[in-house]
């Protein structure tokens, strides 16, 4: 057991009660019922969190709104250091997070600290951004007047998280909020609370840097889907971003529209690839097995579908038959391992649940399925390729594991037409060396996802684009580009500096 247990971790807010179990040192006057988390590495208790009761989220949310009354005030370059000292936070505790990630949703070590560093980058953006959150100048109609916009704090944002991505989600939607004069009140997903604490404590590390910054301005609060529904109908929450699966965002996004609020929602991806018969076929297989097999298939943007042109299918799908038969799936801090556990027990009956009803569907295992017996406690599976038939009812929905179907194709309509044929729309990809067929499926006729990548793989995005995507994924946009946008509102201007009064369009009142 000490091996899993990183010495920094009382540097991350949680303390020791004994060597095997940790607690927040988030102290709360509403302690709720005490849940144990254990690791997916070998499914033993690695710490007790306590989840607050739903009720206690009111409190929570009237903190939060006084910290936004005294933040909106605070000029964006000012709250920009704030952001700036959170990143140098970020980097001191940068290994310590990574194993923390590590030992909670088992995420392989180079992994983690890719998240982490996203985390970072995702702040020098935010901070860049606090001195340039302009709106435009526009020409008036009308003599002596000017017409101009401006871009406000909008009000406490709350924050939905999943498990796969346990800190950089929050960290994507926190740095762009408080940058843009938001407090923030976040709702980590059950399976993550130990990388939440540490986050908000290593937040709370630079808030205490700020004397005159309320304590209230980044909230945690570590409950079920209970909380996640109080803070969406909320009325004194203008904004919720919410990630996760499509019935959640359906849930969440219904609720937030019936009370006319904002959201941001990232859900659920169906991710595919095209390979075409002009693609260099040894690049495509490398990227195939990053974003089908990294993270053990559960980020939102893995490879769940291949389509992949008749006259090339042979040679790619033999050099990814070799390069499964030697992959090492395991303890994810061991060298050479490349796929780590799932979540859970559920995620692994979800897995072998699927590849049954694919079976039953006239899929065909190309990988041979072989069980994981040696990991008799922790959630290890056997990533697999399976072909399908294009009409198999199970490609509509995502499957939160390593599991790839491969549909083949003759003509790149027919393979545009497969790709766009589900209900989600995240992330998307096509290998080929021929700039006509790469052009066409970036076009308005091609992909209808709102990742749209040439000659790399679906998953592993940078920040400085807007991250989402189209149809049941959500349509919401955080990240770079201009996401910020979502966490204000625009107050357009217009200014009389003359003697007159000139109605717009020429109306005439007098
Ligand atoms: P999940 O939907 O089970 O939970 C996500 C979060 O929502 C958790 O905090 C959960 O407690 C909360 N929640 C669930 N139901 C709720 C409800 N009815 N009301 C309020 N809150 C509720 O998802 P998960 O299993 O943690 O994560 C995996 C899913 O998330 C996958 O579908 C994956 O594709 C998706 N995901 C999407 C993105 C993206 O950016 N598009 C990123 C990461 C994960």
């Amino acid at each position: 057991m000490s091996k899993l247990l990183p010495p920094q971790l009382q540097d991350l807010g949680l303390r020791t009660i004994n060597p095997s179990v940790f607690v927040s040192s988030i102290e709360s006057k509403d302690l709720g019922m005490i849940h144990s988390v254990n690791s997916p590495i070998d499914n033993k208790p690695v710490a007790q969190v306590h989840h607050a009761p739903t009720e206690s989220t009111e409190d929570t949310i009237e903190a939060s709104c006084k910290a936004f009354k005294h933040w909106r005030n605070v000029p964006a370059p000012i709250r920009g250091h704030l952001i700036q000292d959170f990143s140098h936070q970020l980097r001191v505790h940068k290994k310590a997070l990574a194993q923390l990630i590590t030992l909670e949703v088992g995420k392989l070590p180079s992994e983690a600290e890719g998240e982490v560093q996203e985390m970072i980058d995702i702040c020098e953006f935010a901070v860049g951004l606090s001195r340039q959150l302009h709106g435009l100048t526009i020409a008036s109609e009308r003599p002596d007047h000017r017409l101009m916009e401006q871009w406000h704090p909008l009000g406490p944002t709350a924050i939905i998280t999943a498990f796969n991505f346990p800190v950089a989600v929050w960290a994507w939607n926190a740095a762009l909020a408080l940058v843009c004069g938001n407090s923030i009140i976040w709702k980590p997903s059950c399976k993550a609370p130990l990388c939440a604490i540490a986050c908000q404590h290593i937040l709370q590390l630079s808030i205490n840097k700020f004397p005159e910054t309320p304590a209230a301005l980044s909230s945690l609060i570590i409950g079920d889907r209970g909380v996640g529904h109080a803070l969406a109908s909320s009325p004194h929450i203008p904004l919720v971003s919410a990630t996760g699966s499509v019935p959640m965002g359906r849930s969440v996004g219904t609720v937030v529209a019936q009370r006319l609020g904002r959201s941001i929602l990232e859900l659920g991806g169906n991710n595919a690839m095209i390979v075409t018969a002009n693609a260099n076929i040894d690049l495509a297989a490398r990227a195939i097995l990053f974003s089908a097999v990294g993270t053990a298939g559960q980020r939102c943007t893995s490879l769940r579908r291949l389509i992949v042109q008749d006259s090339v299918a042979f040679r790619l799908l033999s050099i990814l038959k070799s390069a499964y038969a030697t992959l090492n799936i395991g303890d994810p801090r061991e060298l050479d391992v490349l796929v780590g556990p799932l979540i859970d027990e559920a995620a692994v009956a979800n897995h072998h649940q699927a590849i049954d009803s694919a079976l039953q569907q006239g899929g065909k295992l190309i990988t041979p399925l072989s069980h994981t017996e040696a990991f008799p406690d922790g959630h290890y599976v056997q990533p697999v390729i399976m072909e399908m038939p294009a009409t198999a009812p199970l490609l509509q929905d995502e499957t939160f594991s390593p599991i790839l179907y491969v549909l083949r194709y003759t003509s790149l309509d027919d393979a545009i037409q497969l790709h766009n044929a589900v209900p989600q729309g995240l992330a998307s990809s096509i290998f080929t060396d021929k700039l006509q067929e790469a052009e066409v499926f970036l076009s308005a006729t091609g992909s209808d996802c709102g990742i749209a990548n040439v000659n790399i793989g679906t998953s592993g995005a940078e920040i400085g684009g807007a991250f989402g995507g189209e149809k049941d994924t959500g349509g919401g946009r955080e990240s770079g580009s201009d996401s910020w946008k979502n966490y204000m509102r625009r107050a357009t201007n217009t200014i009389n500096f003359g003697n007159d009064l000139p109605l717009a369009q020429g109306v005439e009142f007098s």
